[in-house]
């Protein structure tokens, strides 16, 4: 609908070289049909398609753009580094300073290994704690996306919850035989799984804040239980932050709930926009990784200076901006603008949000806590949404069972401009149903 002639051009070449004309399956508009658009630059909080358009854009390269897209302090740092070289494979001072602020802010945190995205955070992190506790077993909740690494697509995935598979081909039965996938918002399963299985569980993998299939809240009772029970059967809890850490505040979810897990993944804001996953725990048990010891793991483009430089100039200017700060603001008017649309249209909706993340909720009632508790039929009317708002200049994600995200490049205006498009496009759904 709303893609110009030369993205269709440069999609259509796309679709011939690129399974889907993508590089990740949700960028490929499936769940909401049209051409996607092809994106020639981006600046602040704005997109430009290759149609010479301009987009106010709420999917932030789908967490990464805490600073907005190619905030210029954060491109002259990048500049510099590359021009230093762009990969040494060798120690360098940008790994230090990342992991140095990365420690520092997050709860329990001694030590990080920096890996190139989230999925290798969360596959090499769930590779240490079988390393260091000798057992098997992981548990991961129904819902909640941790990468594409084998053993963790189980009943869960970014994409695949837009295409409604429940799991992915290619991954043998024997992959997934060592993990067991429990209910969110369920303190009796998990009781239940601890009693039956707590000897053999290496770890509870978890995002705290599950933002990957809507916005989950949980009750902070349910992570304290997930604390609890790890703890006394001597199993590792590992919250994945890939989308909170750095993301709800200097210290991530852990912060914001006050529970420190034994191991934390992150990766989306600590790259800065650049390619870069990490995960840490204490100086212990990061001692099993090579080379102090024999968990083994690697990377050739680990630790690359100029993505390094990326994410530590974003920590370093979010710190001295109080960028936090703003982003807590931005996201109360949000929550205040939106919400007051959404009710305006008389609409069973809701608007969830935990500092600069936001899911429209399309259904009646409370937000749900668990995947289960999502109703998929407000998918048509997601569709219809997305892209009236696009015709008219603003992007979100390309399905509803994305979230959205603030930068410190929006302002209260793209936010109203968000909010008048919302309600211009709720009004026109209002008249194609009644007509
Ligand atoms: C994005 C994401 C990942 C995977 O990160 P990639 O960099 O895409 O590999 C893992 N866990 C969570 C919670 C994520 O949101």
């Amino acid at each position: 609908m709303s893609a110009g002639e030369k993205s269709k051009q440069i999609f259509e070449r796309a679709l011939k070289v690129l399974p889907g004309g993508v590089n990740s399956p949700v960028r490929a508009f499936r769940a909401v049909g049209g051409t996607p658009l092809v994106v020639e630059s981006a600046s602040g909080s704005r997109l430009t398609s290759v149609d010479g358009r301009e987009y106010l854009d709420f999917v932030c390269s789908w967490g990464p753009l805490i600073l907005g897209h190619a905030h210029p302090r954060v491109i002259e740092a990048v500049t510099e580094a590359a021009a230093r070289g762009t990969t040494y494979g060798a120690p360098c001072l940008p790994e230090v300073e990342l992991a140095e602020r990365i420690v520092d802010a997050y709860p329990g945190l001694e030590q990080v290994r920096c890996v190139s995205s989230g999925t290798e955070a969360t596959m090499s992190a769930v590779r240490l704690a079988r390393g260091a506790t000798g057992r098997n077993l992981v548990v991961k909740f129904a819902g909640s996306y941790h990468g594409h690494v084998d053993h963790l697509m189980v009943a869960a995935g970014s994409g695949l919850v837009t295409f409604g598979t429940p799991s992915s081909a290619g991954v043998p039965e024997d992959m997934v035989k060592n993990t067991l996938v429990a209910p969110l918002d369920d303190e009796a399963a998990i009781e239940q799984l601890f009693a039956e299985h707590g000897r053999e569980i290496a770890a509870v993998i978890l995002e705290p804040i599950p933002a990957n299939n809507g916005l989950l809240l949980q009750r902070p009772e349910f992570l304290q239980t997930l604390r609890r029970l790890t703890s006394a059967h001597g199993a590792l809890l590992i919250f994945d932050e890939v989308i909170s850490g750095f993301r709800v505040g200097p210290g991530g979810a852990a912060a914001h709930y006050g529970i420190t897990p034994d191991l934390a993944c992150f990766g989306k804001v600590i790259g800065g926009g650049l390619p870069v996953g990490a995960f840490g725990g204490s100086k212990d048990l990061m001692h099993h990784l090579a080379p102090n010891g024999g968990v083994y793991q690697a990377g050739t483009l680990s630790g690359n200076p100029v993505a390094m430089t990326a994410g530590a100039t974003t920590l370093r200017l979010l710190e001295e901006s109080d960028g936090w700060a703003r982003l807590e603001s931005l996201g109360a008017y949000l929550e205040g603008k939106l919400g007051a649309t959404l009710d305006a249209a008389g609409r069973p909706a809701s608007l969830v949000r935990v500092g600069s993340i936001f899911w429209m909720c399309l259904q009646a009632g409370e937000p749900p806590r668990a995947a289960d508790g999502i109703d998929g039929d407000g998918a048509d009317f997601y569709k219809h949404l997305f892209h009236q708002l696009l015709d008219q200049g603003v992007a979100i994600a390309p399905s509803m069972y994305e979230v959205g995200f603030l930068s410190t490049a929006h302002t209260e205006a793209d936010i109203d401009q968000l909010a008048d498009t919302l309600g211009r496009a709720l009004a026109s759904v209002g008249e194609s149903e009644t007509a």
